[in-house]
């Protein structure tokens, strides 16, 4: 049993109180009845980010009377719409003892509407909530869910997560909020500032500074409503693999990617991945090589020809109209055929490959659970951890940052099984550190080599989009630009708006004055 820090028991006890009042006993949790909030894969220990409590109200109001309540107690408490975030600490809080607001009993899908391609929905609604009920009504739309596909849209376009759609960049396809600010008060962004607006999912923007995206990565809101743009099922759907078949090919792959995707010639947020990451699907590593120290390059040959993979393996996909992908896939194959060895596979040609047809229906919006396998490359117990570095769209840029990574982790005994996924400008290199977070010394092996790299890429200008809760301090000490400017602007909004502290303390390395203690670094 933890508490908030500077909390008493009795203290404790009146602010438990007050929340089962609200939202009464069987929604107010805590000892044992925690479980399900533990960070599943702890980096360094489940003591680390344990919550105090969760509440979990059943609708606006409720959560309007728990802030204000947090408020009266001054009780820290960490928003979460499934909890899913699971690489990313689950529904666990940054700081030991904050209660978590579990908000996964708000789960309306309040409107969806098949003419605009949109819906509005509540924090509980998950990815499969949305598909199941689009099948089911027979709606015409497709939803991106990011992989594995559960968690919710609030959840991961709150973290600025992806998908691999055409609308794979979630918080570019969001449209209007309601928030509950931290002292109760009710806001709904965009055009829902116009009472009765019947544009609120239609037009981003509204009048004024811009807010929306202040709520994401943020401690300055309780998002109980989003609009999310969602893609018209198109004539036709067509996905494909390339594989290439040497390391060194990196550079050029990557170099035909950019112009494809700038012109959207590649149309979704496609991937580029190394042999490894496949094959953590279907195999682990002790199937492919039982020594020690990196696999060598007669194995990978070896595995690479029985699994028709390349060293890098490409996924992406057209959708429209036959006439007009047959077009775009001809341009495509030419582009890619430069790269002596490039193969090309259809979905017919790859009929159960486990590897590709996960990445088939996450392109087109199905959501699955298939990634998970990677999970035990290395054995049982194994979680994972994601660095997630951003990377220009550039050969030299990839490379360094893969070069670096492979031999960091070789260094510790890992293997590098990673991938670059292709947004508009940028790509995200997610290397899914994979340990045994059963094993204390094999935590703190993988948390060395994280700081590690984040530090030593951050001196090459690299930083991550999104972090766990125990990296959010490491994370936030790379954005000093000007002596961190940009940390006293957020701190002079999150004073502004939660001058007691109570959300999300330490969320994206923010610590209000109450809990300073906890910041690292060179804020510190
Ligand atoms: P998912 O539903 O996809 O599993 P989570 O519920 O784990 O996602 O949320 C990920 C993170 O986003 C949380 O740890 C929290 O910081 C933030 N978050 C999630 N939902 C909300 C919300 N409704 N309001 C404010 N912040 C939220």
């Amino acid at each position: 049993m933890v508490l908030p820090p500077g909390m008493d028991q009795a203290t404790f006890n009146r602010a438990a109180e007050a929340f089962r009042r609200i939202v009464g006993n069987e929604w107010v949790h805590v000892g044992d009845r925690l479980k399900g909030y533990e960070d599943p894969f702890p980096i360094i220990d489940k003591e680390s980010s344990r919550s105090s409590i969760a509440v979990a109200p059943a609708n606006v109001e409720q959560v309007q009377q728990i802030l204000r309540a947090a408020n009266e107690f001054n009780f820290p408490l960490w928003p979460v719409s499934t909890g899913r975030n699971i690489v990313f600490g689950g529904a666990s809080p940054a700081m030991t003892g904050t209660g978590v607001l579990d908000l996964k009993r708000m789960n309306r899908i309040i409107e969806v509407n098949e003419a605009s391609g949109y819906a509005l929905v509540e924090p509980g609604v998950s990815y499969f909530d949305l598909y199941n009920y689009l099948q089911e009504n027979n709606i015409q739309l497709w939803i991106d869910p990011p992989s594995p596909g559960w968690g919710s849209p609030i959840g991961n376009t709150l973290e600025r997560g992806m998908g691999y759609s055409p609308y794979g960049d979630h918080l570019m396809m969001q449209c209007g909020m309601e928030v509950v600010l931290p002292d109760g008060d009710i806001v709904r962004t965009g055009m829902g500032g116009v009472p009765d607006s019947n544009m609120w999912q239609l037009f981003k923007y509204g009048f004024g500074p811009y807010v929306d995206g202040m709520f994401t990565q943020s401690s300055y809101g309780v998002v109980t409503k989003m609009g999310v743009w969602l893609m018209p099922k198109p004539p036709g759907y067509f996905p494909y693999m390339v594989t290439f078949e040497k390391e060194e090919d990196l550079a050029q792959i990557i170099e035909i990617i950019r112009p494809l995707r700038l012109s959207t010639l590649i149309p979704n947020a496609a991937v580029l991945c190394n042999n490894l990451l496949d094959l953590a699907i279907t195999t682990t590593r002790e199937e492919i090589y039982t020594g020690a120290g990196r696999i060598p390059p007669s194995v990978h040959r070896r595995v690479n020809e029985e699994h028709r993979l390349g060293m890098w393996n490409f996924f992406g996909a057209l959708y429209g109209p036959p006439d007009i992908m047959n077009a775009s896939w001809a341009y495509i194959r030419d582009a890619f055929s430069q790269v002596p060895g490039a193969k090309f596979y259809s979905a017919e040609d790859r009929k159960g490959d486990p590897a590709f047809e996960y990445r088939a229906q996450a392109m087109q919006g199905i959501p699955h659970l298939t990634e998970f396998s990677v999970l035990n490359w290395y054995g049982p117990g194994g979680g994972h951890i994601d660095l997630t570095l951003l990377s220009p769209v550039t050969g030299d840029h990839a490379v360094r940052q893969y070069e670096m990574q492979t031999e960091y982790a070789a260094k510790v005994g890992y293997d590098y099984l990673g991938e670059f996924i292709v947004g508009w400008r940028d790509m995200h290199h997610i290397n899914f550190m994979i340990f045994n977070h059963t094993d204390p010394e094999d935590r703190q092996r993988v948390y060395d080599l994280y700081e590690r790299l984040t530090i030593d890429s951050g001196k090459l200008g690299y930083a991550s989009y999104r972090t766990h809760v125990k990296f959010q301090n490491l994370v936030r000490d790379q954005f000093g630009y000007n002596d961190f400017a940009m940390n006293r602007l957020q701190m002079s909004l999150k004073n502004a708006l939660d001058p007691k502290g109570i959300l999300a303390p330490g969320k994206a390395g923010l610590w209000p004055d109450r809990y300073k203690q906890f910041a690292r670094g060179r804020i510190a």
